[in-house]
Order: structure tokens, then sequence, then C-alpha cells
């Protein structure tokens, strides 16, 4: 049986969150607590995996409008359809290697890894190490991870895990492209 502690509210904890799942909703829901941290004046870092075909909705609003929440796409090389698998695993390494670094700075209340759970399912990352430095955290530091087929090691050490489960979406049904709005 589980038992509840009650907490001292006003200490902080740092959580570990990960959505995963082959559901809509991963990197939005990961997004809407990013802003919800933001509007609550707390420092937001969203580091992104993979780069956009286009700035999204998030990106463009934040740039403009809150200078507390900084969204940093990858650089260029790491599409969803690889080509270039070393120089994709390069770009992806490099990518973490700066996200650990605003990390340790603890600079930041929160950091999101966006769809840092699929270069770890493609094996572009070291997850032993991204483990490693999750577990070494600042402590009041929140973390959330998104991406499909999250690993077994995260999922162990997370605090809250949410599957997005797909029961219908309009690309694989229907075909529909991309919204704006919606999708970006
Ligand atoms: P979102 O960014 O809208 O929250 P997501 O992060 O959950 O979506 P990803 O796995 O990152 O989804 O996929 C990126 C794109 O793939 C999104 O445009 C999303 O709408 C689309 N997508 C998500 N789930 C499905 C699905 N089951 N079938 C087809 N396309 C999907
Ligand atoms: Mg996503």
């Amino acid at each position: 049986m589980v038992t509840f502690v009650p907490l001292d509210k006003t200490k902080r904890k740092g959580l570990i969150m990960v959505n995963t799942g082959d559901g809509k909703g991963k990197t939005t829901a990961a997004m809407g607590m990013a802003y919800r941290a933001a509007g609550n004046k707390m420092k937001v870092f969203v580091l992104q995996f993979i780069k956009g075909k286009w700035k999204t909705g998030e990106k463009k609003i934040a740039d403009q409008l809150v200078p507390n929440l900084e969204i940093v796409p990858m650089g260029d090389g790491f599409t969803w359809d690889t080509k270039n698998p070393e120089q994709d695993k390069a770009t992806a390494m490099k990518t973490w290697l700066a996200g650990k670094e605003k990390l340790m700075s603890g600079d930041y209340d929160m950091m999101v890894f966006d769809e840092i759970n699929y270069a770890l399912s493609y094996n572009f990352l070291p997850e032993e190490e991204i483990i490693d430095t999750f577990k070494n955290k600042p402590e009041k530091l929140h973390i959330v991870c998104t991406g499909r087929n999250a690993p077994q090691a995260l999922i162990d050490i997370a605090d809250l895990v949410t599957e997005m489960k797909c029961i219908k979406h309009p690309y694989k049904e229907q075909g529909i492209p991309a919204q704006k709005g919606i999708e970006f």
C-alpha cells in the first residue's frame, strides 16, 4: 500500500516528468506546463531535439512576450526521416551538451527536453549519461521529457509519467495535413 506523507507545501521538490505514447499531446502538454510555470515568474528553458520546418506558434509568442520562457530548436541536420544518422547523432549530442550546461547552471526552474525520448530510442544520445545527469539535477529543477518510446530507465527515475494514447488522429484516418494552431 502506498502511503502519502503530507509535505511542507512551502518546500519545492523538482519533479522529473515524462510525456510519452503514440497519441497527440505530448509536446503541447509540456508547453502548457512551461507557460504555466513562466506565468508564475519561473525561468523556463525548452530545448527541442527536432528541427521544425516552421517556427511554431508557441515559440513566436514566447519570443515576443515571455522573456523568462526560452524555446530553442536544435541546430540543422536532424529531421524525422533521417538520411545521415551520423550527422544527426552529432547534432543531437551537441544539443544535449548545450542543455546539460543549462541544467547544471542552476539558473532555471523548469527545463523541457522536447522529443528527447525519440533521440534516445534511436540511440542518438548516451542514455546512461542523461539518466545520471537527471538524477543529479539541481534539487528544485523541474524536468519534462517528451516523445514516443520513453526508455525504461527514464520511466524508472521519473516522478510523473503520462502515456498519450491515440484513439483517432486526423492524419492517420483521413490523411488531413498538419493544421496551423493545432500542430505548430
Ligand atoms: P503535439 O506537438 O501536437 O503535442 P506530440 O508531441 O504528442 O504532438 P509527436 O509524436 O511529437 O506528437 O508528433 C509530432 C506530430 O505528429 C504532431 O504534428 C502530431 O499531430 C502528429 N501525431 C501525433 N500522434 C499521431 C498519430 N497517432 N498519428 C499520426 N500523427 C500523429
Ligand atoms: Mg512532440
